[in-house]
C-alpha cells in the first residue's frame, strides 16, 4: 500500500545516472524513467565528434542495455511527459496515461536556443542537441560543402573542428570578440581560434548576421553589408532549459528549475537534476553548469536526498572538449585574468593555470589530460604552491 515510487522524468546522462544511483544506494519500490526520445539513454558528448567522424557510429548507451531490465527499472520511451500534479502526486502523459509518484526527479535537459533567423531556412537549419540531429548533420557534412556556423561557444567549435576534418569549407560567425568567450580562460581562447584558423576555418568575430535568402545556396547578409554563400547553417547560440513542467506545477523557475545544493526544489518531493537545473547559491546567485560531469555529480546528490543518505563529496568542476585531435579539459575555476602556462602550446602539449594568492585555483590542459587528477587534488587542497615549480616541466606536478 505505502510503497514508494519514484518516477525520473527525462532520459539523458542525469536521468540515467539517477536511476543507477538510487538502486546503487538501495531504493528497492518502483523506479520508472520516462523519456520523449525512442532510444534509451546515450552519450551526448560523441554526438558532435565521434557521430560526425567515424566511419561506422554508434550511439553510446550510458548504461548497458541489460541494466534496466536486472534492476527493475521501467524505462518508458518514446512518451512525453505533459502535466504534473503536485496535489495527487500524479504526472500525466501525451496519451492521457496518468502515473503516480511519492518522489519525482525531473531531468529534462535543454533545447538548442532557437535562432527563428536561421531556422526560416527550413531544411538547410540545423541544430545539434539529440541522436537524430547528428544524424541529420553527417548526411550534409560531405567534402566540399561549405557551412557557416553560428556561434562559436563550445559546440559550434566541436561543429567547425567536425565538418572541416570531414572536408567541408567552414565560416564561423560570432557576435562576441572571441571564441568560447563563457566558459574558458583568455589564453586557451588565444589558442583555439589560432588552431581554427591554422586549420582553414575563416573565423568572423564581432560579426553577426541581419538577413538571410534561400536560394540555390543559402545567401547570408552580416550586419555590416558582406554576404557569405553557404549549403547549409547550424547554429550553436546557447540552451534554453526544459523547465515547462516545473513552471506549470508552479515550481520557481528561470530558464531553468531552481534547486538548492541538494537538488530539491520548494516542493520536497520534488528534485531536479543536470542542463535543466538552476543552483540557488546561500548568497542567493543562481549558476548552471551544461556538462556531462555535472549531470552525473547532481544524479548522484539529487538520489542520495531523495534517500535522506550522505550526500556525495564536492569537488571542483571538470569538463572537456575535443576539436581536431587536440583534448582540451578544465578544472575548476576558469575566470580571472594572469594565467599562467606549463609547457608550449605550440608543441601541442601544455597547460594553462590560475593561481589565487599562491594556490591553484582552476587548470586547463592541452593534451595532457593525465594531469586532470593531480591538479584537480591541488585545487581542493588550497595548498600554495611555487610558481616556478609550477611551470618547470621538470618538476613532476604530483610532487607539488
Ligand atoms: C552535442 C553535445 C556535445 C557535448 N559535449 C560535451 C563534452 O564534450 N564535454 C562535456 O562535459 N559536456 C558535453 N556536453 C554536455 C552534456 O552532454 C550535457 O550537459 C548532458 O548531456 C546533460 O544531461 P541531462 O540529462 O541534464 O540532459 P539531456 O541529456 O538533454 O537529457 C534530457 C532528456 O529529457 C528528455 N525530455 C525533456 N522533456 C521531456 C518530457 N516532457 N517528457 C519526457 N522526456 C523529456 C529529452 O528529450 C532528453 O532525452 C555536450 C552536449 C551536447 C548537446
Amino acid at each position: 500500500m505505502n510503497e514508494q515510487i519514484i518516477a525520473i522524468i527525462g532520459g539523458g546522462q542525469a536521468g540515467a545516472m539517477a536511476a543507477a544511483a538510487l538502486r546503487q544506494q538501495g531504493f528497492s519500490g518502483q523506479l520508472h524513467l520516462f523519456s520523449d526520445e525512442t532510444h534509451p539513454p546515450y552519450e551526448r558528448p560523441p554526438l558532435s565528434k565521434a557521430m560526425l567522424l567515424d566511419d561506422n557510429p554508434q550511439l553510446q548507451p550510458v548504461l548497458p542495455a541489460k541494466w534496466w531490465q536486472e534492476n527493475n527499472v521501467q524505462l518508458h520511451l518514446g512518451v512525453t511527459i505533459r502535466q504534473l500534479d503536485r496535489s495527487s502526486h500524479t504526472l500525466t502523459l501525451a496519451d492521457g496515461q496518468t502515473y503516480r509518484w511519492t518522489q519525482l526527479l525531473l531531468a529534462t535537459g535543454a533545447a538548442a536556443r532557437p535562432l527563428p533567423l536561421i531556422d526560416a531556412l527550413g531544411s538547410r537549419s540545423f541544430t545539434l542537441r539529440h541522436a537524430g540531429d547528428a544524424a541529420r548533420l553527417r548526411d550534409i557534412l560531405q567534402p566540399g560543402k561549405s557551412v557557416v556556423i553560428v556561434g562559436a561557444g563550445t559546440i559550434g567549435l566541436e561543429l567547425a573542428a567536425s565538418a572541416t576534418q570531414r572536408g567541408c569549407r567552414v565560416t564561423v560567425v560570432e557576435q562576441a570578440s572571441t571564441v568560447m568567450g563563457r566558459n574558458a580562460p583568455q589564453p586557451v581562447r588565444d589558442y583555439l581560434l589560432a588552431r581554427h584558423q591554422l586549420a582553414g576555418v575563416r573565423m568572423l568575430l564581432n560579426s553577426a548576421i541581419e538577413h538571410v535568402e534561400n536560394g540555390e545556396f543559402v545567401t547570408l547578409t552580416l550586419q555590416n553589408g558582406d554576404t557569405l554563400t553557404a549549403d547549409a547553417v547550424v547554429y550553436g547560440i546557447g540552451i534554453i532549459a526544459n523547465d515547462a513542467l516545473a513552471r506549470d506545477a508552479g515550481l520557481e523557475t528561470a530558464n531553468g528549475i531552481i534547486v538548492d545544493a541538494t537538488c530539491v526544489t520548494a516542493d520536497p518531493a520534488i528534485f531536479a537534476a543536470g542542463d535543466v537545473t538552476l543552483t540557488r547559491h546561500p548568497d542567493g546567485s543562481l549558476s548552471r553548469i551544461e556538462s556531462w560531469e555535472n549531470a552525473n555529480v547532481q544524479a548522484q546528490t539529487a538520489a542520495a536526498a531523495m534517500l535522506n543518505q550522505p550526500l556525495p563529496a564536492t569537488a571542483p568542476g571538470w569538463f572537456w572538449t575535443d576539436q581536431y585531435s587536440d583534448n582540451l579539459q578544465f578544472v575548476g575555476e576558469m575566470r580571472g585574468e594572469s594565467w599562467l602556462c606549463r609547457g608550449d602550446p605550440k608543441s601541442g602539449k601544455a597547460i594553462w593555470l590560475k593561481l589565487r594568492g599562491g594556490a591553484l585555483l582552476g587548470a586547463v590542459t592541452l593534451n595532457n589530460g593525465r594531469e586532470v587528477r593531480v591538479l584537480r587534488k591541488l585545487i581542493q587542497s588550497g595548498r600554495v604552491v611555487s610558481e616556478t615549480q609550477l611551470c618547470d616541466e621538470s618538476v613532476p606536478l604530483k610532487s607539488l
